[in-house]
């Protein structure tokens, strides 16, 4: 059976990610972050992974860490045999004006958005060109598409990440692999519970559709880059924002 490797899959997005790849056959592997309450809940997105009849494992890293990276391929290669699709999910906020934003939280962002999709795709990649075949799929953001006030680090981080999957794309589309990013705008998670109603209001304001998305939304359009049905989409930026831009 097919392996997806989904990353920061303890909740939110990666969560239902996780969820609807193990509802299309995949088998599943959770990462987490290494803490006791990622643990139970990955065990838990596992659990409802499985119930659709697939192997799910949970395998916990923190990929802003390249050794970490490293060992948690290789053991999940050593597991299922082979890897078909990542997804490269774990992300973080630490925002704030440029003007009062800490080079700590700067430097933590880059490492934990951008830096772990260096420390993954490259270790994957060596199995994928391998196999001569594999999907990536990189979670963007519409900030990094259009910049975002308060947002400096964050913005940086998912810019660089539409970087990586062109790149990526140019690199490995001879072997067969893809490599596409979704840049969702405003999806209700942990992740966005954070904000002030301030902060959430002038965010519909600019939605064409009026209303927040769901994380189904996101996961269903990972659904199709991971799929057969997308053999020949490589190097895109899919916006799933509700209209944001327009
Ligand atoms: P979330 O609910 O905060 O989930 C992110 C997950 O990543 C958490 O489980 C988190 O664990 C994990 N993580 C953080 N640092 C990690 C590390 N070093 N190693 C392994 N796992 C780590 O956020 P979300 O809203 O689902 O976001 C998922 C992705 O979508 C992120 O890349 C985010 O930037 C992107 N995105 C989200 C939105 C949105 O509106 N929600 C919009 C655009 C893009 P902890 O809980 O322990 O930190």
């Amino acid at each position: 059976m097919a392996l997806a490797i989904i990353t920061g899959a303890s909740q939110g997005i990666g969560a239902c990610i996780a969820k609807r790849l193990a509802k299309d056959g995949f088998d599943i592997a959770i990462n987490h972050y290494p803490s006791d309450s990622d643990k139970v809940n990955a065990e838990k997105v596992a659990e409802e992974c499985q119930a659709f009849g697939v192997k799910s494992v949970c395998f916990p890293a923190d990929v802003s860490k390249y050794d970490e990276c490293e060992k948690m391929v290789k053991n999940i290669k050593n597991e299922f045999g082979s890897i078909d699709v990542l997804v490269n999910n774990a992300g973080i906020t630490k925002d704030g004006l440029l003007a009062r934003m800490s080079e700590e939280s700067y430097d933590a962002v880059i490492a934990v958005n951008q830096k772990s999709v260096f420390n993954m795709t490259k270790h994957v990649s060596l199995v994928m060109m391998k196999q001569r075949s594999g999907h990536i799929i990189n979670l963007a953001s519409v900030a990094g598409l259009y910049g975002n006030a308060g947002q400096f680090n964050y913005s940086a981080s998912k810019a660089a990440i539409i970087g990586m999957t062109k790149t990526t794309a140019k690199e490995f589309g001879s072997r067969g692999i893809t490599c596409n990013a979704v840049a969702p705008g405003f999806i209700k998670t942990p992740m966005t519970d954070k904000l002030t109603d301030a902060q959430r209001d002038a965010m519909l304001a600019q939605i064409a559709m009026k209303r927040y998305g769901e994380v189904e939304e996101i996961a269903g359009v990972v659904s199709f880059l991971a799929s057969s049905d997308s053999s020949y989409v490589t190097g895109q930026v899919i916006e799933i924002s509700g209209g944001l831009s327009m």
